[in-house]
């Protein structure tokens, strides 16, 4: 029977819901309050990797967070604040830092990552899109035997997870990326993954969806939700009031402030991140995560896009040129000869991360309102 859905918020969760919705017959809204040009799902690496098997929290991650935190140009950041929010969130966070925990996670993080995967190559291959899609895998490239001894272990992982992953040498990296200059010891190449061009994808869904008839508002924000019988019967925005069926909440990092008009409290803090695009051929063909500097590098179409850096510090969009300058240092000391110039710094964006304390999704109907189907994604 075809419903009357609503969708809040229209990064890519939202557009692919609307997609997958209509697809359906459900006749669909997506709401949101920017104009679908920037956010986290328009700055991101573009990544599609079920070779990432462990979640941010991890054994050793609280004792580097506290070192980070006295360091400006550090790729993690937690900004200490008294908000009970923040407080609750950091302890869950500290508590799924075990080894246990993680173990429990991996199987969960490479399927959902398998089948994003296939859903991108359903995609690619449907007449309907040409949007930029690469499998050619990732390197996780290091430059201290530690580093690498690390991440051998999680390829190793991943291996058992029915995987693949290889241990290179510089030589057999240099091969692979023939025209880029790395200084490294070696990396660990995880096959499996994929990459895209994030905003490309964004823009083809975007006008597919206007095409289909799924309507969309721009520059409108939803401020409340009307409930009756434990159903949300209205969506409410600063313009007008929606009738729904069904209501999806995709509102990434925003997602708590509007859960809790149901009563639904999300235990969710923002994880800023920030982009570099260099538009010069660079040589680089090959997406390579630089692993020390937590900095991630991919070839986009028309530009390399250089990323990193999580600072959970509350919802704003605030640059710190600090860390893009961390960003860009890191990747010339990678990438013999790279030069980023002071252009390419000052264009930098930022988008935030929907982070949750063990790194998990919340997809699901919520137990406040029956109607009510929550679809946060981390990554
Ligand atoms: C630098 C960086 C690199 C990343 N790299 C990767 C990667 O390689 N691979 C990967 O898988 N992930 C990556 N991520 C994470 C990924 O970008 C996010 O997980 C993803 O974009 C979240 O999508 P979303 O739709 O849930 O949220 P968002 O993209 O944040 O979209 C939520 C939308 O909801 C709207 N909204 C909020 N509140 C309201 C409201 N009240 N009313 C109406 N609209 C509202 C917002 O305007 C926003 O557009 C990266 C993130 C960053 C920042």
């Amino acid at each position: 029977m075809s419903k009357k859905v609503v969708i809040i918020g229209g990064g890519i969760i939202g557009l692919c819901s609307a997609y997958y919705l209509q697809k359906e017959g459900h006749q669909v809204t997506v709401i949101d309050k920017s104009d679908f040009t920037s956010g986290a799902s328009h700055v991101n690496a573009g990544y599609i990797t079920p070779g990432h098997l462990i979640s941010l929290a991890h054994p050793g991650i609280i004792n580097q967070g506290i070192k980070w935190m006295f360091n400006p140009a550090s790729p993690f950041y937690v900004k200490p604040r008294l908000d009970p929010e923040f407080l609750k969130w950091t302890w869950a966070f500290k508590k799924s830092a075990n080894a246990k925990k993680v173990e429990s996670s991996v199987r969960v993080i490479r399927d959902i990552n398998l089948l994003t995967r296939d859903l991108y190559e359903d995609l690619k291959a449907s007449n309907e899109f040409d949007f930029h899609y690469e499998r050619k895998g990732l390197l996780m490239a290091y430059q201290t035997d530690k580093a690498g001894e690390g991440e051998w272990k999680v390829g190793q992982r991943a291996i058992k997870e029915g995987l693949s992953a290889e241990n290179l040498s510089k030589e057999e990296v240099q091969k692979m990326e023939p025209n880029a200059n790395l200084n490294i010891k070696g990396a660990i190449f995880y096959d499996c993954d994929a990459h895209t061009s994030p905003s490309d994808f964004m823009q083809q869904m975007l006008s597919h969806l206007k095409g289909l008839g799924v309507e969309v508002l721009a520059n409108e924000e939803v401020i409340d939700v009307e409930i009756l019988n434990k159903r949300i019967t209205k969506v409410i925005t600063d313009k007008r009031e929606i009738t729904s069926d069904e209501v999806v909440l995709a509102a990434g990092s925003w997602s708590p402030l509007v859960s809790k008009k149901t009563g639904l409290n999300l235990l969710i803090q923002a994880g800023k991140g920030y982009r570099i695009n260099v538009a010069r051929e660079l040589g680089i063909t090959m997406p390579t995560i630089l692993m020390e500097a937590k900095v991630a590098v991919t070839p986009m179409s028309g530009f390399t896009r250089f990323a990193g850096t999580m600072e959970i510090g509350g919802i704003n969009h605030d640059i710190n040129p600090v860390r893009v300058n961390a960003i860009a240092k890191a990747s010339e000391k990678f990438y013999s000869g790279l030069e980023i110039t002071e252009q390419e710094k000052n264009d930098a964006q930022c988008g935030l991360r929907p982070c949750s304390p063990d790194g998990l999704p919340f997809i699901g109907k919520s137990s406040k309102c029956d109607n009510l189907t929550v679809a946060l994604v981390m990554q």
